[in-house]
């Protein structure tokens, strides 16, 4: 017999019980202390008094019910995600309080994400996506030993507190999890479609300094050690396979500069460095490009590649890059009015821009604020937006050409489609990415197929750029290939804006810098 039948069948003898009960005694009271004799009457009086017992209990029995379920409804609105249905991140917060002010064990706290799971809402329905975070939930639980607890903290998302003894047990826990979670198979669908399932995990060791005594700050704490689990992920970002990636002090680092990006920008801790060009035939400087340092208040001098690639996960990478734009801008229009004959310089422009509607609007009214040609700024794209849609991207570099910008194709040769990406977009300059021409230039196979690019580059009518150039052996093997411009330490390292000013742009702008 099932528990609720037993249950049932309790209520129905509690019932039963409380109306014989009260029958038989009914009926000797009424003969013994009203002295009645007649048998009918007190019959019939028993019984209804029997009656009347039972359905009091009945009623009593069903308030009590009614009451129970009430605790039980409020108990899974506060406690119970309803999706999974089991408990909810508020819920997960006061046990994982509770393991860690045990301290009986070392915990790591876990973010498990699910990487693909707007594709999946998108793509297979919410249905599929709830039945999905069911299935997972099912796993983690299925994983988890005494001690140990997780929750889902949002839509696609599971905070999990394991016990922790070293960073290779947890990751081979999680990796077998997550690979679990990738043999999830989509059943009883028509179209016989696969909805794959991607996940990542972040990982915080949670130290003793973030163990409290104190009930309410512990809680309190469970946020902070959650989130900077959750921060360890973006280091996952772009990976999209099954990963785990750990926080460590790069990741603290990263989180320290995403504290301070809007106050560096307001205080110009961002600083513009030019990296002047040269015509690679006569060295006569032709162009610079700018690139941003960070002057940082505490960490000091940061080069960009501590900074722009965060920058570029959480999007403020929009706003540094329109503040370079600005300054070149700014600084173009000074070095005009001085009449120091200024050359086009280019500005990185993250892939970002290209999908925002205001992004042509936004360049031209700076433009139009220092009254500057278009002619004086070229755009640097990289060739990794060939990933996103060739059509908006067109449309975006056709509108900049009616202003007048140039527009580069930065490090091509470094991704897989810098062919299409020549084929499909309208460019000015090609700047041929450092690694590529380090790595292909040491053979006679290499230095053909550079020869080949600035050969096709030249005959659709574009002009090349070769980056990172360091010996003069590269330099004269650019000459021989017919490459138009170089960029690199051999000429010159990026510099401040002042330098740049006072030794190009004054000295050696006609100067001949090598000798050969
Ligand atoms: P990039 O656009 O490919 O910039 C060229 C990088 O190569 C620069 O590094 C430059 O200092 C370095 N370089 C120049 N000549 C040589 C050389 O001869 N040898 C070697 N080994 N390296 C050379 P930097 O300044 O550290 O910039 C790194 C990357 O950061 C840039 O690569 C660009 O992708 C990004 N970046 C810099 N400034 C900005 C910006 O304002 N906006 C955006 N979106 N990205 C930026
Ligand atoms: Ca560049
Ligand atoms: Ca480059």
């Amino acid at each position: 017999m099932n528990e609720d039948a037993k249950i049932k069948v309790l209520k129905i003898s509690a019932v039963l019980f409380a109306g014989v009960c009260v029958f038989f005694v009914t009926g000797r009271i009424i003969s013994d202390f009203y002295s009645l004799d007649d048998e009918f009457i007190i019959n019939v009086l028993s019984i209804l008094l029997g009656l009347f017992a039972s359905i009091v209990v009945l009623l009593f029995m069903r308030l009590m019910a009614v009451k129970k379920n009430g605790e039980k409804a409020i108990y899974e609105m506060a406690y119970v995600d309803k999706v999974t249905g089991m408990m909810n991140k508020n819920r997960f917060i006061t046990v994982a309080a509770e393991l860690l002010m045990k301290k009986e064990f070392k915990y790591a706290a876990v973010v498990l994400e699910v990487s693909n799971f707007d594709v999946i809402n998108e793509l297979c329905g919410f249905d599929e996506g709830n039945t999905i975070l069911k299935y997972i939930a099912n796993l983690i639980k299925s994983n988890l030993s005494e001690g140990e607890a997780f929750a889902r903290a949002a839509a696609g998302r599971f905070n999990i507190l394991l016990k922790y003894d070293d960073n290779e047990g947890i990751k081979t826990r999680l990796e077998m999890i997550m690979d679990d979670i990738s043999e999830y198979k989509r059943i009883d669908k028509e179209d016989n479609s696969k909805c794959s399932v991607v996940s990542c995990c972040g990982v915080y060791v949670i130290d003793e300094e973030n163990i409290f005594d104190n009930y309410y700050e512990m809680e309190f704490n469970i946020s902070h050690v959650f989130g900077r689990a959750k921060f360890a992920l973006s280091d996952v970002d772009g990976k999209y396979i099954n990963y785990c990636s750990f926080y460590n002090e790069e990741t603290r680092s990263q989180l320290i500069y995403e504290s301070d990006m809007e106050y560096a920008l307001k205080n110009k801790e961002f600083v513009v460095y030019i990296q002047p060009k040269y015509d690679i035939k006569n060295h006569v400087l032709t162009g610079g490009e700018a690139l941003v340092r960070w002057n940082h208040h505490s960490k000091g001098f940061l080069p960009p590649d501590k900074f722009v690639p965060l920058f570029e996960k959480n999007g403020f990478i929009v706003e540094l890059d329109m503040y370079v734009f600005e300054t070149v801008c700014a600084m173009q229009k000074k070095w005009l009015d001085m009449g120091l004959n200024p050359v086009r310089i280019s500005v990185n422009q993250s892939r970002m821009h290209l999908f925002k509607r205001d992004y042509v609007d936004n360049l031209k009214a700076i433009l139009d604020k220092y009254e500057l040609p278009a002619s004086l700024i070229e755009l640097e794209i990289t060739e990794t937006v060939a990933f996103e849609s060739i059509e908006v991207i067109s449309d975006v570099l056709k509108r900049l050409h009616e202003i007048g910008f140039k527009i580069s194709m930065d490090d091509f040769g470094s991704g897989y489609s810098s062919l299409n990406m020549l084929k499909d977009l309208d460019v000015d300059v090609l700047k041929i990415d450092k690694a590529f021409f380090e790595e292909t230039a040491n053979s006679k196979r290499g230095r053909d197929i550079i020869e080949s690019i600035i050969d096709m580059a030249s005959r659709l009518g574009i002009e090349t750029v070769a980056e990172g150039v360091e010996t003069v052996e590269q330099v004269q093997l650019l000459q021989g290939n017919g490459c138009d411009v170089a960029q690199g330490y051999f000429y010159a390292m990026p510099m401040p804006l002042e330098d740049y000013e006072n030794n190009e742009l004054i000295n050696k702008r006609n100067a001949n810098s090598i000798d050969q």
